[in-house]
């Protein structure tokens, strides 16, 4: 494409030199109004000039990301719908729901997604919906397929924002994030990185998009040591990201006792409507929370019991919860390990 500009500029440049032709058989013609030479170079010019430009943003234009695919979930606010999966290179790293909320002033993007060209992809669905500056990124918390995005906006100088232990939580496990998402994706991943907080949450804080007030929300270890939510007021709508898991296993990469704490405070909220962090966003309210809580509160008890008996860690990770296989997506990758987390957190509490 740029080789193609490049010799297009040549030919206009070489045009630009040429002699216009002479006047032929003009003797029976009205003489032609005279326009001084530096006019006509003047007009020459600027109509070369316009032809760059065009020509620019076409070579633009051809290597823009196109829009990800987004719903609106309640007015000015969209979801995208990750993939039900871990990260291949069919599903580009798209595996978790991301979106954004658009204000009367700006927006703001609520997690970016696995990789630098998925956050490329959800800006450009925010282009497509409003003009409006994107003042401020939210990542919920340091998974990959959360926060790979960011650096897409890095541009529109948005403060970026997360709980107070995000940063030192990214900062630990950039290198092996970044390893990884290279080894699953190759050139997928290309141009992928951290981009860390430039504002944090202690407990709670309000943002305004104006005349729309996000109250974001640090929890107490749960996912991860650095959950953050986002309710939008206007929409009654509470984005728990992967404090929310439908259909696909809950992943505890924090406290499952932390965890069933969060759950019973998240209920007290009793939002409108909630946006998971990965399966499907159209699960009912409050029913959503129903089939997470239980495998959590039936893993904590079973690996307490195996516990009390005397059982290994390892017995405990073949036994325990394996009923629940048939009710969850991607149960064989992540469910021994929650065994494990739930083991290793329990075996010190009695
Ligand atoms: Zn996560």
């Amino acid at each position: 494409m740029l080789e193609k500009l490049l010799s297009l500029l040549t030919f206009f440049a070489a045009a630009k030199k040429v002699s216009p032709a002479p006047d032929r058989g003009s003797a029976n013609r009205p003489p032609r109004k005279q326009v001084p030479q530096k006019a006509k170079r003047t007009k020459t010019e600027r109509c070369r000039q316009r032809l760059v430009l065009a020509l620019l943003l076409c070579a633009c234009a051809a290597r823009a990301a196109p829009p990800l695919a987004v719903t609106q979930f309640a007015p000015g606010l969209y979801v995208h719908r990750g993939h039900d999966d871990i990260a291949t290179r069919e599903n580009k790293g798209d595996i978790a729901n991301i979106g954004f909320i658009v204000g009367k002033r700006c927006v703001a993007v609520i997690d970016t997604g696995g990789t630098a060209e998925e956050g490329r992809e959800l800006r450009a669905a925010i282009r497509a919906v409003t003009p409006l500056p994107v003042c401020y990124v939210i990542n919920t918390h340091m998974h990959p397929d959360h926060i790979f995005g960011n650096v897409a906006f890095r541009d529109d100088r948005p403060q970026f924002v997360g709980s107070a232990t995000l940063g030192e939580a990214e900062a630990s496990h950039a290198e092996s994030y970044l390893r990884v998402l290279r080894r699953e994706l190759g050139t997928l991943a290309d141009g992928s990185e951290i981009v860390t907080p430039t504002l944090v949450v202690e407990s709670t804080k309000t943002l305004d998009l104006g005349d729309r007030k996000l109250v974001l929300r640090a929890w107490k270890t749960a996912h991860t040591n650095n959950d953050l939510t986002v309710y939008d007021e206007k929409s009654g709508t509470l984005w728990l990201a992967d404090l929310l898991f439908v259909k696909c296993i809950p992943v505890i990469d924090g406290s499952v006792t932390g965890w069933l704490a969060d759950i019973a405070l998240i209920r007290q909220v009793n939002p409108r409507r909630v946006v998971p962090g990965h399966g499907p966003i159209d699960t009912p309210w409050p029913a959503a929370l129903d089939a997470e809580e239980a495998y959590l509160a039936n893993l904590a008890r079973d690996v307490r019991a195996a516990i009390r008996r005397g059982e290994t860690m390892q017995r405990a990770i073949d036994t325990v919860g394996a009923n629940e296989r048939d009710k969850w997506l991607l149960f064989d990758l992540y469910h021994r390990r929650n065994v494990t987390a739930a083991y290793a957190e329990l075996e010190w509490e009695q």
